[in-house]
């Protein structure tokens, strides 16, 4: 019997990760199929109870159920309890249990664009949403020493919440939260990694929130050590204007369709038990980014 994995989420689109994951399926020759479930938030509790059924070996999820998954599953792997948020599950002979790829993903494919080795380092991370999250926790368990953490919204103070939340679980590492309006008074030169985790950049943002963000920045392109990597989890673009400038001053990037290829790797050996083909899978990424986005 063919064996199902998928994503859910919604609205969908053309999801990236059904070319990426049939790459795999089709260059290993298993017997899976990768689909997208478009579900209303109405109907996920029915789609959750649907993917137990024996066949169904893993899902993906994505914007908007990362968080709203949680209460049915039956297990919450630690990572993605302390993160707060889920984008796999596996179908354990009926059991579901969440998982977190995104940070490991990250790291990962970090380490594999720029060399870059997290031990003690100092981070400044822009935006404090779902990725930001993920990306944030990932790099405090691989060691970084002091991590930065930039907002705009001051009502909800996001990058606040994010700080608080950290703290306890990291007591020796410095963790600091600020408006983005404060960025152009950071000491850069002590910056080791500056990572965009907001959707400034991606295909379609209006130019003036690209100016903002960029703007802030651009002090500190000037003051960066040559060694500072700048980093984007933005896959569409894989590109970014940010990813651009840095380039052309010379730094190192990394760009989120290396992100979104490794933690779509981490999900399919936790389904299949099997190590996918990294570069097919990028290929498919970039291939179907120039075909349909
Ligand atoms: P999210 O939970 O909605 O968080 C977005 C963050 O960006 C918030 O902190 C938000 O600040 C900030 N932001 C939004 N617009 C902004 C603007 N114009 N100026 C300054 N800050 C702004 O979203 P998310 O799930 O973290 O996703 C963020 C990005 O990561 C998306 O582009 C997504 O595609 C990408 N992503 C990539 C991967 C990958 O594998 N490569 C994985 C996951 C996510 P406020 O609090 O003020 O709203």
């Amino acid at each position: 019997m063919t064996s199902l994995l998928g994503v859910v989420g919604h609205p969908l689109g053309h999801s990236l990760s059904v070319p990426m994951h049939m790459a795999s399926i089709f260059t290993l020759g298993i017997d899976y199929v990768y689909l997208s479930f478009d579900i209303l938030p109405e109907d996920l509790s029915a789609a959750v109870a649907g993917f137990r059924i024996e066949g169904v070996k893993g899902i993906n999820v994505t914007i908007p159920y990362k968080e709203a998954i949680m209460p049915y599953l039956d297990s919450i792997d630690e990572h993605a309890r302390i993160i707060g948020a889920v984008n796999t599950v596996n179908n354990d002979n009926g059991k579901l249990k969440g998982y977190n790829t995104d940070g490991i993903g990250y790291i990962m494919s970090l380490k594999e664009q720029t060399g870059f080795s997290p031990l003690g380092k100092c981070v400044l991370i822009l935006g404090a949403g779902g990725a930001a999250r993920a990306v944030a926790f990932s790099l405090l368990e691989a060691g970084i020493g002091k991590l930065i953490i930039a907002n705009r919204s001051v009502e909800l103070n996001m990058a606040e919440k994010l700080a608080s939340h950290i703290k306890p679980h990291f007591p020796g590492v410095h963790v600091q939260a600020m408006p983005v309006e404060h960025l152009p008074s950071l000491p850069f030169q002590e910056l080791d990694l500056i990572v965009n985790a907001t959707p400034v950049g991606m295909k379609h943002t209006k130019q003036q929130e690209i100016k903002e963000l960029s703007g802030l920045l651009q002090p500190g392109h000037l003051l960066l050590r040559s060694d500072t990597v700048i980093s984007d989890v933005i896959y569409n673009p894989a590109e970014t204007p940010l990813l651009k400038t840095a380039r052309l001053a010379g730094l190192k990037t990394h760009n989120g369709v290396t992100m979104l290829v490794y933690q779509g790797a981490e999900s399919f050996k936790l389904w299949t038990g099997i190590e996918p083909p990294i570069e097919v899978m990028r290929r498919a990424v970039l291939h179907a980014l120039e075909e349909v986005h």
